[in-house]
């Protein structure tokens, strides 16, 4: 697989990581496969944070039972809270990774002015832990493209993250140019949308064709799904006309409407279950009438009752979705739903 320059921090990276959330859903024995399975197809890039559960462990484990420590870039993240907290996330991190130090440190998470300037006022730790050695370049991951050109413009980051799929693809539109003039890194998570997209050809398509620009990070819980995306990487070719016509049909259908699942607009403190809803339809599509109405889904419905429309949870989310057509939308949906049970 073919490597790409990571910015100015210089890392040569795989042009697709391997993103460490979804093993922690998996077993150990199942995630050293994935990981092993990935190396050998060429990904070095492998991204995990403190908060992932037993990602970093998973990911150390396999890496130091395969002595791989120098065949691979490690990123983890921790979130801004306070110096000494940092300090800790950085050594609890590189004990779980069983390393001395990692390529990359981010800022998990800058979504708004105050969480940049409490970043920029802990950036001290970091420098202190790269004369260390504990970590080698300083990144940071951001949410709700009006602050990514903020955090690129600080001059401090060497690489930002960003949500980024052919959904929202202006989100690269806005980035780039920053991120190129900069000279930072971009690497994008939420590829396939959270799980709203199922074409994984489709998803990484979009990516082949933006090229070097940006590194999107693939979850996978087996070896299959890391040969079948890096076959498209590897196979080299951007989406054709036809794909192209096909992601703007599915970016209309969903425009404005679709939910990243970041779950920022959390929680309501009128008891709202509000991502449960605004995924709905999503959720109704992987499963049967009954299903839905009766499981997870149409539990959350019932709770829609209590919303008083104070638009708290609007004022939260970094996309600026309007939640309450989304409610209405899916709400209607749902009614369908239940009539086709025979329900009223
Ligand atoms: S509008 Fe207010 S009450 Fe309704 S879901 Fe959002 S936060 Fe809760
Ligand atoms: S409504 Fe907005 S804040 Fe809430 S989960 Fe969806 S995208 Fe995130």
């Amino acid at each position: 697989m073919k490597t790409v320059r990571l910015g100015k921090s210089e890392l040569m990276v795989s042009q697709v990581g391997f993103g460490g959330i979804p093993i922690a859903r998996i077993s150990y024995e199942e995630a050293a496969r994935c990981i092993d399975t990935a190396i050998d197809l060429g990904v070095n890039f492998f991204d995990t944070a403190i908060g992932y559960q037993d990602s970093e462990d998973k990911i150390g484990r396999a890496i130091q039972a395969g002595h791989r420590r120098d065949q691979v870039v490690i990123a983890t993240k921790a979130p801004p809270r306070d110096g000494p907290t940092l300090e800790r996330d950085l050594d609890k991190s590189l004990e779980r990774l069983r390393t001395d130090y990692v390529d990359l440190y981010q800022f998990h998470n800058i979504r708004n002015a105050a969480t940049l300037e409490k970043s920029l006022g802990m950036m001290d730790v970091l420098l202190k832990a790269k004369e260390q050695g504990k970590v080698r370049h300083i990144g940071a991951t951001v949410h709700g493209v009006d602050w990514i050109n903020q955090v690129i413009e600080t001059g401090v980051f060497e690489t930002v993250m960003i949500a980024l799929n052919f959904i929202v693809s202006e989100a690269a539109e806005a980035v780039l140019p920053a991120a190129r003039r900069c000279d930072v890194g971009v690497i994008a998570m939420k590829p396939m949308a959270g799980g709203h997209l199922t074409d994984a050809r489709l998803a990484f398509k979009y990516f082949v064709g933006l090229g070097d620009a940006v590194v999107p990070l693939v979850g996978i819980q087996s070896p299959d799904e890391i040969r079948e995306i890096v076959g498209i990487f590897d196979g080299g070719e951007g989406p054709t006309e036809a794909e192209r016509g096909e992601m703007a049909r599915i970016r209309e259908e969903t425009g404005d409407r679709f939910c990243r699942r970041c779950e920022y607009c959390m929680p309501c403190e009128h008891g709202v279950k509000i991502v449960p809803i605004t995924i709905f339809t999503s959720l109704a599509r992987r499963m049967s009438a009954k299903h839905v109405v009766e499981g997870y889904g149409g539990q959350a419905m019932k709770t829609l009752e209590n919303c008083i429309q104070c638009g708290e949870c609007e004022k939260r989310c970094p996309y600026d979705l309007d939640i309450q057509a989304i409610f209405r939308e899916n709400y209607e949906y749902y009614k369908e739903l239940v009539a086709q049970c025979g329900g009223s």
